[in-house]
């Protein structure tokens, strides 16, 4: 299986870059962001929940992320493998998915993470505010809060890819199609 953490702050490109992985490799994609804005607006119980802390730029507590992640894995049994979006975000997220993985018989390939600087994503969040009709990309203050827990908590979940030899960092500015590019190169050894 190919299984690839694609990872970077909000803003960075990852729902695009996704959609060009899913397509050239074969992946089921699993962005928690979107698993939570679609049970937000089924007004599930896990919603509601999901929802009290997306919208001051919190994270949602790791055990309901992690318990949701699992069960989303286990409803796609054979495929070619998973690009994981927006997961893991804290280290006990890593930890949970590498041994959730291991249980499967199979491990995250490898992380790739697209780098953009700060300023950069604040005007890109505030240009998709426009059309994605998010909160969370409306509001300056939610945007300043969702970069800072990004630098505190999702950060350092680079270092427990590094440890194990399975980090890329991919410059994150230029076209999408160059970016789309340094990603294809990135991945195409692990194959
Ligand atoms: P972005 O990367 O643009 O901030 P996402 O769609 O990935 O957007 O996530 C939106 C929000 O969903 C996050 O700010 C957080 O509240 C919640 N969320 C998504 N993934 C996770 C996760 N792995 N752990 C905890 N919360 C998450």
């Amino acid at each position: 299986m190919l299984n690839i953490v694609l990872f970077g702050p909000p803003g960075a490109g990852k729902g695009t870059q996704s959609e060009r992985l899913i397509a050239k490799y074969d992946l089921v994609h699993l962005s928690t962001g979107d698993i939570f804005r679609s049970n937000i607006k089924g007004e599930t119980d896990l919603g509601k929940l999901a929802k009290s802390y997306m919208d001051q730029g919190q994270l949602v507590p790791d055990s309901v992320t992690i318990d949701m992640l699992r069960s989303e894995v286990l409803k796609h049994e054979n495929t070619n493998g998973f690009i994981f979006d927006g997961f893991p975000r804290t280290n006990a997220q890593a930890e949970a998915l590498d041994a959730f993985l291991d249980s499967l018989n199979t491990s995250i390939t490898l992380m790739v993470a697209l780098e953009v600087e700060e300023n950069e994503l604040k005007t890109r969040l505030m240009k998709r505010a426009e059309v994605s009709g998010r909160a969370d990309d409306a509001n300056p203050e939610v945007i300043a809060n969702r970069i800072a827990v990004y630098n505190n908590e999702t950060a350092p979940v680079k270092s427990f890819y590094q440890n194990q030899n399975k980090f890329v960092a991919i410059d994150g500015i230029g076209s999408i199609d160059d970016i789309t590019l340094r990603i294809f190169s990135a991945i195409d050894p692990h194959l």
